[in-house]
Protein backbone atom coordinates (compact mmCIF):
# COMPACT_ATOMS: atom_id res chain seq x y z
CA UNK A 1 0.00 0.00 0.00
CA UNK A 2 1.49 3.57 -0.95
CA UNK A 3 0.49 7.10 -0.28
CA UNK A 4 1.96 10.16 0.10
CA UNK A 5 1.28 10.38 3.46
CA UNK A 6 0.60 8.05 6.38
CA UNK A 7 -1.76 9.09 9.43
CA UNK A 8 -1.32 6.88 12.72
CA UNK A 9 -4.79 6.90 14.42
CA UNK A 10 -8.01 8.09 13.04
CA UNK A 11 -9.21 10.67 16.15
CA UNK A 12 -9.90 14.19 15.83
CA UNK A 13 -5.99 14.79 15.59
CA UNK A 14 -5.70 12.02 12.79
CA UNK A 15 -9.09 13.11 11.11
CA UNK A 16 -8.31 16.89 10.89
CA UNK A 17 -4.89 16.12 9.41
CA UNK A 18 -6.13 13.70 6.81
CA UNK A 19 -9.04 16.64 5.82
CA UNK A 20 -6.38 19.21 5.03
CA UNK A 21 -4.06 16.80 3.50
CA UNK A 22 -6.94 15.54 0.91
CA UNK A 23 -8.25 18.38 0.56
CA UNK A 24 -4.72 19.77 -0.82
CA UNK A 25 -4.96 16.88 -3.29
CA UNK A 26 -2.65 14.65 -0.88
CA UNK A 27 -3.15 10.83 -0.95
CA UNK A 28 -3.63 9.83 2.74
CA UNK A 29 -3.75 6.54 4.39
CA UNK A 30 -5.20 6.32 7.68
CA UNK A 31 -4.10 3.69 9.95
CA UNK A 32 -6.42 3.26 13.14
CA UNK A 33 -6.26 0.45 15.20
CA UNK A 34 -9.73 0.35 17.05
CA UNK A 35 -13.19 0.20 15.31
CA UNK A 36 -15.88 3.23 15.55
CA UNK A 37 -18.00 4.34 17.49
CA UNK A 38 -16.08 3.53 20.45
CA UNK A 39 -16.14 5.45 23.59
CA UNK A 40 -13.34 8.17 24.28
CA UNK A 41 -12.67 10.41 27.09
CA UNK A 42 -12.46 14.42 26.11
CA UNK A 43 -15.95 15.58 25.60
CA UNK A 44 -15.54 19.19 26.24
CA UNK A 45 -14.26 21.63 23.88
CA UNK A 46 -13.07 24.59 23.52
CA UNK A 47 -14.19 27.78 21.20
CA UNK A 48 -10.88 27.30 19.45
CA UNK A 49 -11.74 23.87 18.22
CA UNK A 50 -14.13 25.27 15.87
CA UNK A 51 -11.63 27.71 14.34
CA UNK A 52 -9.65 24.94 13.34
CA UNK A 53 -12.31 22.11 12.12
CA UNK A 54 -13.69 25.07 10.04
CA UNK A 55 -10.72 25.60 8.38
CA UNK A 56 -10.40 21.46 7.88
CA UNK A 57 -13.63 21.38 6.16
CA UNK A 58 -15.32 19.46 9.12
CA UNK A 59 -17.20 22.47 11.09
CA UNK A 60 -20.70 21.49 8.96
CA UNK A 61 -20.62 17.67 9.68
CA UNK A 62 -20.28 18.74 13.44
CA UNK A 63 -22.87 21.29 13.25
CA UNK A 64 -25.05 18.27 12.12
CA UNK A 65 -24.84 16.40 15.10
CA UNK A 66 -26.70 19.40 17.08
CA UNK A 67 -23.93 18.82 19.66
CA UNK A 68 -24.48 20.74 22.84
CA UNK A 69 -23.20 24.24 22.78
CA UNK A 70 -21.21 25.78 25.68
CA UNK A 71 -21.16 29.17 26.51
CA UNK A 72 -19.36 29.21 29.28
CA UNK A 73 -17.30 27.58 32.04
CA UNK A 74 -18.31 27.67 35.63
CA UNK A 75 -16.35 26.96 38.40
CA UNK A 76 -17.62 26.84 41.69
CA UNK A 77 -16.20 26.16 45.36
CA UNK A 78 -18.64 25.50 48.32
CA UNK A 79 -20.83 29.16 48.02
CA UNK A 80 -18.40 30.84 45.28
CA UNK A 81 -19.42 30.62 41.51
CA UNK A 82 -17.32 32.34 38.67
CA UNK A 83 -18.59 31.75 34.94
CA UNK A 84 -16.13 32.60 32.08
CA UNK A 85 -18.46 33.69 29.00
CA UNK A 86 -16.55 33.18 26.17
CA UNK A 87 -18.65 35.68 24.97
CA UNK A 88 -16.23 38.09 26.76
CA UNK A 89 -13.09 36.96 24.99
CA UNK A 90 -10.85 39.17 22.25
CA UNK A 91 -12.30 40.04 19.24
CA UNK A 92 -12.65 37.52 16.40
CA UNK A 93 -12.80 34.75 18.69
CA UNK A 94 -15.81 32.35 18.56
CA UNK A 95 -17.70 33.20 21.85
CA UNK A 96 -18.75 29.33 21.99
CA UNK A 97 -17.63 25.62 22.02
CA UNK A 98 -19.12 22.10 22.05
CA UNK A 99 -19.69 19.54 24.57
CA UNK A 100 -19.55 16.09 22.58
CA UNK A 101 -20.40 12.61 22.88
CA UNK A 102 -16.82 10.91 21.91
CA UNK A 103 -18.10 8.36 20.14
CA UNK A 104 -19.99 10.53 17.89
CA UNK A 105 -17.80 13.13 17.36
CA UNK A 106 -14.72 11.14 16.29
CA UNK A 107 -17.23 9.24 13.94
CA UNK A 108 -18.23 11.81 12.32
CA UNK A 109 -14.68 13.32 11.67
CA UNK A 110 -13.58 10.41 10.31
CA UNK A 111 -16.76 9.58 8.28
CA UNK A 112 -16.11 13.28 6.70
CA UNK A 113 -12.61 12.61 6.20
CA UNK A 114 -13.37 9.77 4.47
CA UNK A 115 -15.84 11.97 1.83
CA UNK A 116 -12.83 14.07 1.42
CA UNK A 117 -10.33 10.98 0.00
CA UNK A 118 -8.88 9.92 2.96
CA UNK A 119 -8.52 5.85 2.98
CA UNK A 120 -9.84 5.69 6.86
CA UNK A 121 -8.97 1.62 7.61
CA UNK A 122 -10.28 0.33 10.72
CA UNK A 123 -8.33 -2.97 12.68
CA UNK A 124 -5.31 -1.54 11.44
CA UNK A 125 -2.75 -1.71 13.77
CA UNK A 126 0.46 -0.16 13.59
CA UNK A 127 3.61 -1.71 14.72
CA UNK A 128 6.50 -0.55 14.06
CA UNK A 129 8.10 2.28 11.74
CA UNK A 130 11.33 2.33 9.40
CA UNK A 131 12.31 5.90 8.51
CA UNK A 132 14.71 6.61 5.63
CA UNK A 133 17.64 9.06 7.19
CA UNK A 134 17.29 12.01 4.73
CA UNK A 135 13.16 12.19 5.47
CA UNK A 136 12.33 11.17 2.01
CA UNK A 137 10.18 7.75 2.58
CA UNK A 138 8.09 5.94 5.39
CA UNK A 139 7.41 2.22 5.79
CA UNK A 140 5.44 1.21 8.37
CA UNK A 141 4.63 -2.39 9.68
CA UNK A 142 0.84 -3.46 10.06
CA UNK A 143 -1.34 -6.03 11.49
CA UNK A 144 -5.21 -6.22 10.08
CA UNK A 145 -6.66 -6.99 13.52
CA UNK A 146 -9.33 -8.78 11.61
CA UNK A 147 -7.65 -11.46 9.72
CA UNK A 148 -3.91 -11.16 12.11
CA UNK A 149 -2.52 -10.86 8.67
CA UNK A 150 0.56 -8.44 8.17
CA UNK A 151 1.72 -6.10 5.62
CA UNK A 152 4.13 -2.65 5.20
CA UNK A 153 2.82 0.26 4.09
CA UNK A 154 4.67 3.10 2.54
CA UNK A 155 4.49 6.71 2.44
CA UNK A 156 6.69 10.01 1.96
CA UNK A 157 5.55 11.36 5.64
CA UNK A 158 4.41 9.92 8.78
CA UNK A 159 1.85 11.86 10.88
CA UNK A 160 1.60 10.28 14.19
CA UNK A 161 -2.13 11.18 15.46
CA UNK A 162 -2.38 7.54 17.51
CA UNK A 163 -3.34 10.11 20.53
CA UNK A 164 -2.58 7.75 24.00
CA UNK A 165 -0.99 5.13 22.16
CA UNK A 166 1.83 7.14 21.28
CA UNK A 167 2.95 4.92 18.71
CA UNK A 168 6.22 7.17 17.62
CA UNK A 169 7.24 8.41 21.31
CA UNK A 170 7.40 4.41 22.12
CA UNK A 171 8.85 3.11 18.73
CA UNK A 172 11.44 6.14 18.47
CA UNK A 173 12.59 6.38 22.44
CA UNK A 174 11.03 9.77 22.52
CA UNK A 175 9.39 9.69 25.96
CA UNK A 176 10.13 12.17 28.17
CA UNK A 177 9.07 12.58 31.57
CA UNK A 178 5.97 14.56 32.52
CA UNK A 179 6.68 17.56 34.82
CA UNK A 180 3.24 17.20 36.14
CA UNK A 181 2.46 15.18 39.18
CA UNK A 182 0.32 11.46 39.11
CA UNK A 183 -3.52 12.25 39.21
CA UNK A 184 -6.25 9.67 39.08
CA UNK A 185 -9.65 10.66 36.99
CA UNK A 186 -12.82 8.30 37.81
CA UNK A 187 -15.85 8.81 35.91
CA UNK A 188 -19.46 7.82 34.16
CA UNK A 189 -22.05 9.26 32.47
CA UNK A 190 -25.57 10.30 34.36
CA UNK A 191 -29.26 10.47 32.51
CA UNK A 192 -31.49 12.74 35.54
CA UNK A 193 -28.70 15.54 35.73
CA UNK A 194 -31.11 18.93 36.93
CA UNK A 195 -29.13 21.67 34.93
CA UNK A 196 -29.87 24.92 34.55
CA UNK A 197 -32.27 26.94 32.46
CA UNK A 198 -31.66 28.67 28.98
CA UNK A 199 -28.32 28.59 27.20
CA UNK A 200 -26.47 28.05 30.84
CA UNK A 201 -27.69 24.26 30.33
CA UNK A 202 -24.82 23.92 28.16
CA UNK A 203 -21.88 24.72 30.72
CA UNK A 204 -19.17 23.26 32.03
CA UNK A 205 -19.43 22.95 35.75
CA UNK A 206 -15.76 22.46 37.64
CA UNK A 207 -16.28 22.03 40.87
CA UNK A 208 -13.60 21.92 43.56
CA UNK A 209 -14.06 19.76 46.61
CA UNK A 210 -13.26 20.76 50.06
CA UNK A 211 -10.69 17.87 50.14
CA UNK A 212 -8.48 19.25 46.85
CA UNK A 213 -10.37 17.21 44.03
CA UNK A 214 -12.24 18.83 41.20
CA UNK A 215 -15.27 17.09 39.78
CA UNK A 216 -16.09 17.90 35.80
CA UNK A 217 -19.92 17.81 34.59
CA UNK A 218 -20.11 17.96 31.05
CA UNK A 219 -23.88 17.94 29.78
CA UNK A 220 -24.57 16.41 26.27
CA UNK A 221 -27.65 17.48 23.56
CA UNK A 222 -28.56 13.54 23.93
CA UNK A 223 -29.69 13.72 27.44
CA UNK A 224 -26.81 12.27 28.79
CA UNK A 225 -23.90 14.45 31.66
CA UNK A 226 -20.85 13.37 31.57
CA UNK A 227 -19.34 13.92 35.53
CA UNK A 228 -16.38 12.89 36.64
CA UNK A 229 -13.72 13.70 39.57
CA UNK A 230 -9.95 14.01 39.35
CA UNK A 231 -7.74 13.71 42.62
CA UNK A 232 -4.57 12.16 43.61
CA UNK A 233 -5.42 8.00 44.15
CA UNK A 234 -4.76 8.16 48.14
CA UNK A 235 -8.03 10.50 48.34
CA UNK A 236 -9.96 7.95 45.99
CA UNK A 237 -8.97 5.13 48.57
CA UNK A 238 -10.12 7.05 51.30
CA UNK A 239 -13.59 7.31 50.08
CA UNK A 240 -14.18 3.94 49.37
CA UNK A 241 -12.82 0.30 48.28
CA UNK A 242 -14.18 0.46 44.76
CA UNK A 243 -14.02 3.22 42.01
CA UNK A 244 -17.71 3.50 42.00
CA UNK A 245 -17.76 3.51 45.75
CA UNK A 246 -14.85 6.38 45.78
CA UNK A 247 -16.58 8.65 43.28
CA UNK A 248 -20.09 8.32 44.59
CA UNK A 249 -18.70 9.15 48.26
CA UNK A 250 -16.83 12.37 46.32
CA UNK A 251 -19.72 13.52 44.69
CA UNK A 252 -21.97 12.96 47.52
CA UNK A 253 -20.02 15.36 49.88
CA UNK A 254 -19.76 18.19 47.25
CA UNK A 255 -23.22 20.08 48.36
CA UNK A 256 -23.12 21.52 44.99
CA UNK A 257 -23.01 18.46 42.77
CA UNK A 258 -25.11 16.83 45.69
CA UNK A 259 -28.27 19.37 44.69
CA UNK A 260 -27.86 18.78 40.52
CA UNK A 261 -27.48 15.37 40.89
CA UNK A 262 -29.76 13.88 43.38
CA UNK A 263 -32.28 11.99 40.79
CA UNK A 264 -29.29 11.13 38.48
CA UNK A 265 -28.64 7.77 37.47
CA UNK A 266 -25.75 6.37 36.00
CA UNK A 267 -26.03 4.87 32.77
CA UNK A 268 -22.43 3.62 32.03
CA UNK A 269 -19.86 1.84 33.61
CA UNK A 270 -17.69 3.87 36.58
CA UNK A 271 -14.20 4.13 34.64
CA UNK A 272 -10.62 4.70 35.89
CA UNK A 273 -7.76 6.76 33.94
CA UNK A 274 -4.82 7.90 35.41
CA UNK A 275 -0.63 8.52 34.92
CA UNK A 276 -1.75 10.18 31.85
CA UNK A 277 0.37 12.88 31.44
CA UNK A 278 2.97 12.59 29.07
CA UNK A 279 6.20 14.70 27.38
CA UNK A 280 7.76 13.86 24.12
CA UNK A 281 11.65 15.01 23.54
CA UNK A 282 10.93 16.17 19.93
CA UNK A 283 8.34 17.12 17.96
CA UNK A 284 9.50 16.03 14.50
CA UNK A 285 12.32 14.41 12.29
CA UNK A 286 12.87 13.95 9.33
CA UNK A 287 9.81 12.49 7.15
CA UNK A 288 7.85 12.35 10.88
CA UNK A 289 6.07 14.43 13.19
CA UNK A 290 3.96 13.60 16.36
CA UNK A 291 0.88 15.59 17.09
CA UNK A 292 -1.81 15.71 19.98
CA UNK A 293 -1.90 13.11 22.91
CA UNK A 294 0.82 11.28 20.75
CA UNK A 295 3.24 14.36 21.61
CA UNK A 296 2.27 16.09 25.12
CA UNK A 297 -0.89 15.75 27.08
CA UNK A 298 -1.36 18.10 30.31
CA UNK A 299 -4.35 17.15 32.60
CA UNK A 300 -8.09 17.42 32.20
CA UNK A 301 -8.66 20.61 33.95
CA UNK A 302 -9.08 23.32 31.75
CA UNK A 303 -10.82 20.49 28.56
CA UNK A 304 -7.18 21.87 26.22
CA UNK A 305 -6.60 17.99 25.06
CA UNK A 306 -8.80 18.14 22.07
CA UNK A 307 -7.79 21.66 21.06
CA UNK A 308 -3.90 21.23 21.22
CA UNK A 309 -4.74 17.99 19.13
CA UNK A 310 -6.08 20.13 17.06
CA UNK A 311 -3.88 22.76 16.85
CA UNK A 312 -0.63 20.56 15.99
CA UNK A 313 -2.38 18.10 13.71
CA UNK A 314 -3.66 20.99 11.51
CA UNK A 315 -0.17 22.79 11.45
CA UNK A 316 2.04 19.68 11.10
CA UNK A 317 -0.53 18.40 7.96
CA UNK A 318 -0.27 22.26 6.59
CA UNK A 319 3.42 21.85 6.92
CA UNK A 320 3.98 18.56 5.68
CA UNK A 321 1.67 19.62 2.33
CA UNK A 322 3.84 22.31 1.56
CA UNK A 323 6.96 20.51 1.78
CA UNK A 324 5.71 17.33 0.09
CA UNK A 325 5.23 19.85 -3.20
CA UNK A 326 8.60 21.09 -2.91
CA UNK A 327 8.77 24.52 -0.51
CA UNK A 328 11.36 23.92 2.26
CA UNK A 329 9.98 24.23 5.35
CA UNK A 330 12.08 24.69 8.79
CA UNK A 331 10.27 22.31 11.61
CA UNK A 332 12.14 24.19 13.89
CA UNK A 333 10.77 27.37 13.34
CA UNK A 334 7.32 26.82 12.04
CA UNK A 335 5.94 23.72 14.39
CA UNK A 336 7.87 23.04 17.31
CA UNK A 337 8.17 26.57 19.04
CA UNK A 338 4.62 27.10 18.88
CA UNK A 339 3.60 24.30 20.11
CA UNK A 340 5.73 23.99 23.04
CA UNK A 341 4.22 27.60 23.56
CA UNK A 342 0.16 27.27 23.28
CA UNK A 343 1.76 23.77 25.89
CA UNK A 344 3.62 25.92 27.81
CA UNK A 345 0.40 28.40 28.63
CA UNK A 346 -1.76 25.46 29.54
CA UNK A 347 1.38 24.00 31.94
CA UNK A 348 1.30 26.91 33.84
CA UNK A 349 -2.02 26.75 34.37
CA UNK A 350 -2.02 23.59 35.20
CA UNK A 351 0.74 23.78 37.75
CA UNK A 352 -0.78 26.66 39.33
CA UNK A 353 -4.45 25.66 39.47
CA UNK A 354 -2.92 22.48 41.22
CA UNK A 355 -0.56 24.51 43.50
CA UNK A 356 -3.88 26.45 44.73
CA UNK A 357 -2.47 30.33 42.89
CA UNK A 358 -4.99 30.36 39.93
CA UNK A 359 -8.15 28.66 41.96
CA UNK A 360 -7.58 32.09 44.18
CA UNK A 361 -7.58 34.12 41.07
CA UNK A 362 -10.73 32.60 39.35
CA UNK A 363 -12.16 32.68 41.85
CA UNK A 364 -11.43 36.57 43.16
CA UNK A 365 -14.84 38.31 43.01
CA UNK A 366 -13.10 41.60 41.50
CA UNK A 367 -10.63 40.60 39.25
CA UNK A 368 -9.84 43.78 37.01
CA UNK A 369 -12.01 43.39 33.07
CA UNK A 370 -8.75 43.10 31.03
CA UNK A 371 -7.41 40.29 32.97
CA UNK A 372 -10.72 38.45 32.88
CA UNK A 373 -10.96 38.08 29.24
CA UNK A 374 -7.22 37.79 28.98
CA UNK A 375 -8.17 34.37 31.31
CA UNK A 376 -11.45 33.59 29.30
CA UNK A 377 -9.19 33.51 26.07
CA UNK A 378 -6.97 30.84 27.45
CA UNK A 379 -9.68 28.56 28.40
CA UNK A 380 -11.17 29.40 24.92
CA UNK A 381 -7.82 27.63 23.74
CA UNK A 382 -6.42 30.83 22.13
CA UNK A 383 -3.40 30.24 23.31
CA UNK A 384 -1.28 31.43 20.61
CA UNK A 385 -2.61 34.94 20.66
CA UNK A 386 0.11 37.37 21.27
CA UNK A 387 -2.30 40.10 22.02
CA UNK A 388 -3.00 38.16 25.38
CA UNK A 389 -0.70 38.98 28.21
CA UNK A 390 -1.19 35.14 29.81
CA UNK A 391 0.38 33.84 26.38
CA UNK A 392 3.14 36.19 26.22
CA UNK A 393 4.05 35.40 30.06
CA UNK A 394 1.56 33.42 31.82
CA UNK A 395 3.49 32.78 34.88
CA UNK A 396 4.58 36.71 35.03
CA UNK A 397 1.13 37.55 34.49
CA UNK A 398 -0.45 35.44 37.10
CA UNK A 399 1.93 36.77 39.78
CA UNK A 400 1.20 40.37 38.86
CA UNK A 401 -2.58 39.67 38.87
CA UNK A 402 -2.13 38.60 42.87
CA UNK A 403 -0.22 41.04 43.58
CA UNK A 404 -3.17 43.59 42.10
CA UNK A 405 -5.69 41.47 43.60
C1 LIG B 1 -9.69 12.12 32.51
C2 LIG B 1 -9.52 12.86 31.22
C3 LIG B 1 -10.48 13.81 30.83
C4 LIG B 1 -10.31 14.53 29.65
N1 LIG B 1 -11.23 15.49 29.32
C5 LIG B 1 -11.02 16.26 28.23
C6 LIG B 1 -11.95 17.27 27.88
O1 LIG B 1 -12.97 17.49 28.52
N2 LIG B 1 -11.70 17.99 26.76
C7 LIG B 1 -10.60 17.76 25.97
O2 LIG B 1 -10.39 18.47 24.99
N3 LIG B 1 -9.74 16.78 26.27
C8 LIG B 1 -9.91 16.03 27.37
N4 LIG B 1 -9.05 15.01 27.64
C9 LIG B 1 -7.96 14.74 26.68
C10 LIG B 1 -8.43 14.01 25.42
O3 LIG B 1 -8.87 12.70 25.78
C11 LIG B 1 -7.28 13.89 24.42
O4 LIG B 1 -6.49 15.05 24.46
C12 LIG B 1 -7.76 13.70 22.96
O5 LIG B 1 -8.55 12.54 22.84
C13 LIG B 1 -6.55 13.61 22.04
O6 LIG B 1 -6.95 13.37 20.71
P1 LIG B 1 -5.98 12.60 19.71
O7 LIG B 1 -6.62 12.63 18.38
O8 LIG B 1 -4.60 13.12 19.87
O9 LIG B 1 -5.92 11.11 20.28
P2 LIG B 1 -7.05 10.01 20.56
O10 LIG B 1 -8.36 10.63 20.76
O11 LIG B 1 -6.49 9.16 21.64
O12 LIG B 1 -7.08 9.17 19.20
C14 LIG B 1 -6.00 8.37 18.84
C15 LIG B 1 -6.45 7.21 17.99
O13 LIG B 1 -5.28 6.45 17.61
C16 LIG B 1 -5.57 5.08 17.65
N5 LIG B 1 -4.32 4.31 17.84
C17 LIG B 1 -3.58 4.19 18.97
N6 LIG B 1 -2.52 3.38 18.76
C18 LIG B 1 -2.59 2.99 17.46
C19 LIG B 1 -1.78 2.13 16.63
N7 LIG B 1 -0.68 1.50 17.11
N8 LIG B 1 -2.14 1.96 15.33
C20 LIG B 1 -3.26 2.56 14.82
N9 LIG B 1 -4.06 3.36 15.57
C21 LIG B 1 -3.73 3.58 16.86
C22 LIG B 1 -6.51 4.94 18.83
O14 LIG B 1 -7.30 3.75 18.70
C23 LIG B 1 -7.34 6.22 18.75
O15 LIG B 1 -8.56 6.05 18.07
C24 LIG B 1 -9.18 14.29 28.82
C25 LIG B 1 -8.25 13.34 29.19
C26 LIG B 1 -8.40 12.64 30.38
C27 LIG B 1 -7.34 11.63 30.76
Amino acid sequence: MKADVIVVGAGPAGSVAGSILARKGLSVLCLEAGTFPRFQIGESLLPRCNDILEEAGLLEAVHSRHYMPKPAALFLRGEKTERFCFAEMFPGQRPAAMQVPRADFDQTLSTQARKYGVDVRFQQRVDAVELAPDGSQVKVSVTDLETNAKYTAEGRFLIDCSGYGRVLPKLLNLESPSQLGPRMAVFTHVEGDQRPEGPAEGDIWVCIHPEGAWTWIIPFSNGRTSIGVVAERALFEKHGKTDHEALHSLLKSDPNIQKRMSKAVPVMKTTRLEGWSAAVSRFHGPGWAVTGNASEFLDPIFSSGVTLALESSSRAAKLVARQLTGEKVDWDVEYTPPMKRAVGVFRTFVQTWYDGLLQNVFMHQNKPDRFKRAITSVLGGYVLDEQNPFVRDAEGTLRNLQKLM
